[in-house]
């Protein structure tokens, strides 16, 4: 492990800030203390500052040098609606919100990267380190991405980094191609017409239309996809009905689909409308089917996954590097920043204890020990690709 002198000099102040945005945890497009708090830091580091970007974003922008290179690092500021749990010190002051998704760890480490590399002074070029709101659920990414962040900041690649519990601290991994899946939703509608349960045959019972829905919808990706190529299918919500003797008159189905490629997708959902429409037809009934395609893949570009993990080695050595880690199909909205532009995402290994809580977890805390992991690669990752001297 090669821990940057300065990073390890700020550890203190890392779990400073960290511990303080976990305790006061604010959810999308709501950041607005989390966001002044980031701009008040990057501020006082002499940074020059840009806030109110997708409402409560702040990017912070360090120079010297030639000031035509450029790179972005980026963090995540939101934290979700879920109780704290876990009892510590510094848990959530904010009732029914909680970082725990260690979005508050993320934030601290980019700060602690930008303060380690304001005292160092050793790039050439232009570091912008992007802070965004509403990573979970609302795509602030996008958002950013809309409003032209990188017309405001030109750079030639963006990087992002998520802590990983699964993973043990001291490791990093990422892979080229697709990472994390892209995540859309989906709602079934189906009416049918109210009955009599004791006198079934006066009406049209949606209850029917769910049961084969549900088992119609596994076949896509069992019968219908390549076996090496994949994607998830997951029936979450089905509503309908009122009492023990009422046939209900609709019932309403919803779920997600996973994919990392837009072909897979599109087939995915043709087949729901098929499917949805044939069933339908089979029972005498109305259905409508609202596909909605949320985040995209995360797909990582070639050349840049081969610079995030060069500045992991540096940090983490190669025994730390996992350079082909399994895809998860859980989603990120760094997607719509690599969509945009050439980058990398990586994970960071953050997992403590046999058993640790994992992301989403009412019981998880941040790992405190890998934020000078965390930031030593971000450092790394800045000098290697913006060298002094050039
Ligand atoms: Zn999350
Ligand atoms: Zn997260």
């Amino acid at each position: 492990m090669t821990i940057i002198p300065e990073v390890a000099a700020l550890v203190p102040q890392m779990k400073a800030w960290r511990h303080h945005l976990h305790a006061h945890p604010e959810t999308a497009f709501e950041e607005v203390a989390t966001g002044a708090f980031v701009a008040a830091e990057l501020r006082a580091l002499g940074l020059d500052v840009h806030t109110g970007l997708a409402k409560t974003g702040v990017v912070g922008v360090l120079s010297a040098g030639d000031r035509g290179a450029a790179i972005g690092l980026r963090a995540d500021l939101d934290a979700l609606h879920i109780h704290e749990k876990t009892g510590i010190a510094h848990a959530s002051r904010h009732e029914g919100r909680m970082h725990a998704c260690g979005h508050d760890g993320h934030a601290a480490m980019l700060l602690g990267a930008a303060a380690a590399l304001a005292q160092r002074r050793n790039c050439a070029g232009t570091v912008h380190f992007i802070f965004q709101p509403a990573e979970e659920n609302e795509g602030g990414g996008r958002v950013m991405v809309e409003e032209g962040l990188f017309d405001r900041f030109p750079m030639r690649a963006v990087y992002g980094m998520h802590n990983w519990p699964k993973l043990p601290a001291g490791s990093i991994a990422t892979r080229a191609g697709p990472l994390m899946g892209a995540f859309d939703i989906f709602e079934i509608v189906v009416t049918g017409q109210g009955a009599h349960a004791a006198m079934p045959y006066q009406g049209k019972d949606p209850m029917l239309f769910a049961a084969h829905a549900i088992q119609a919808l596994q076949t896509i990706v069992a019968r219908n996809l390549h076996p090496l190529d994949a994607g998830v299918v997951s029936v979450t919500q089905v509503h309908g009905g009122d009492t023990w003797n009422v046939i209900p008159e609709e019932v309403v189905l919803r779920g997600t689909v996973r994919t990392f490629d837009p072909a897979v997708q599109a087939l995915i959902e043709a087949r729901m409308r098929t499917l949805v429409a044939g069933i339908a037809a089979m029972f005498e009934m109305q259905a409508t089917l609202r596909y909605e395609r949320r985040y995209p893949a995360v797909v990582n570009s070639v050349d840049e996954t081969a610079h995030a993990l060069a500045a992991a080695a540096a940090v983490v050595g190669p025994a730390g590097v996992v350079a082909d880690p399994t895809p998860e199909m859980g989603s990120e909205d760094f997607a719509y920043m690599l969509q945009a532009k050439p980058g990398c995402y990586v994970w960071l290994g953050a997992g403590k204890g046999p058993e640790p809580p994992g992301l989403h977890s009412p019981y998880y805390d941040f790992n405190d020990e890998v934020l000078a992991i965390g930031a030593s690669y971000w450092v790394a990752l800045a000098e290697q690709q913006l060298p002094a001297g050039r």
